[in-house]
């Protein structure tokens, strides 16, 4: 990669660019295998305006893979068992190799009881208690896609993580635990940092590699980044209707090595790794050639 560079100078870790070259790799590769295409399927419940767009664009980018999605919607006064049956009717389904229930669901429901019914092999979001499982075991299995991506950003832009220090912000089963564990088994002496953590600044000052899951507006500044060091902006925030990172980009460009911009960073990565993960599904499954 020819890397572009903030005013700065840092380098700009470009998601959009990495997911266009992963959506495109994948299209050979489901093109080659001229047999079943891999599918996604998808279910949303509710009206929440932000995950109906991230499920617009998972079946825009699928599409664009070569691959087959199909989506069930299901109104916000949806009952539990309503949503079980969606997602127990793909689980069922062979020609669906890949589940996704678009989180959050409304409060009333129990995700926890609907996630249960989605097979290790279909879960291409990588939340259930089993492939939490065999992540933590080291295991094959689905990870997270949004961990999973960040992990891709740093690949391909040639930061080292084997003997670094990161330091990942979040604590959440979602991004903060499996990004934590992920740079870990990258060989990085990795830290943990959430909302009890006393002195932030300080967690983070050294780290070569910042990873931040948070969600509140520019929490990390330039007092928090060691010269050099990569930030890795996760959160996401609607300051003004506009979306705002964790990272306060404008004066952190300045001082960090590499930078990933938000929106256009972490985000478009998550969808490159869920349908990544979606034809390994159906490789699980048996339904496509082995890589
Ligand atoms: P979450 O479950 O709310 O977790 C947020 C974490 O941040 C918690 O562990 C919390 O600590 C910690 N935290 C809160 N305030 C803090 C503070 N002032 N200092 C340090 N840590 C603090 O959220 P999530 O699901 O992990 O998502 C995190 C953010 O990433 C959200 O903005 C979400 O929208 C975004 N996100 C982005 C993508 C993407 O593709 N870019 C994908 C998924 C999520 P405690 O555990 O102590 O409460």
């Amino acid at each position: 990669m020819n890397p572009a560079r903030t005013p700065g100078g840092a380098v700009l870790m470009d998601g959009e660019a990495l997911r266009d070259r992963i959506v495109a790799r994948l299209r050979g590769t489901v093109e080659a295998a001229g047999g079943p295409r891999p599918c996604l399927a998808t279910v949303l419940v509710g009206d929440d305006k932000p995950s109906h767009i991230y499920v617009r664009w998972k079946h825009k980018k699928a599409e664009e893979a070569g691959m087959l999605s199909k989506g069930v919607e299901l109104p916000g006064s949806a009952s539990q068992a309503q949503v079980e049956d969606a997602v127990g009717a793909f689980a069922a389904d062979p020609s669906v190799h890949g589940i996704l229930l678009q989180l959050p669901i409304p409060a009333a429901l129990d995700a926890e009881r609907v996630l249960a019914l989605i097979p290790p092999e279909k879960d291409v979001d990588g939340l259930t208690e089993a492939s939490m499982g065999r992540l933590m075991r080291g295991l094959p299995g689905h990870v997270p896609c949004t961990p999973l991506g960040v992990m891709r950003l740093l690949e391909a832009y040639g930061i080292e993580t084997r003997g670094k220090r990161a330091v990942v912000i979040g604590r959440s089963a979602l991004v903060g635990l499996p990004q934590t564990l992920l740079l870990i088994r990258a060989d990085a002496t990795t830290t943990c940092a959430h909302s009890r953590t006393r002195d932030l600044v300080e967690a983070c000052r050294d780290a070569d590699i910042i990873v931040s899951a948070v969600g509140v507006a520019r929490l990390i500044g330039p007092d928090h980044v060691k010269p050099g060091a990569t930030v890795v902006d996760v959160g996401v925030s609607r300051v003004e209707s506009k979306i705002v990172g964790d990272v306060d980009f404008d004066a952190v460009q300045a001082v960090a090595g590499a930078i990933t911009p938000m929106p256009g960073g972490t985000g478009p990565m998550t969808i490159a790794c869920l349908l990544e993960n979606t034809v390994e599904a159906a490789r699980m499954l048996g339904a496509f050639p082995p890589a």
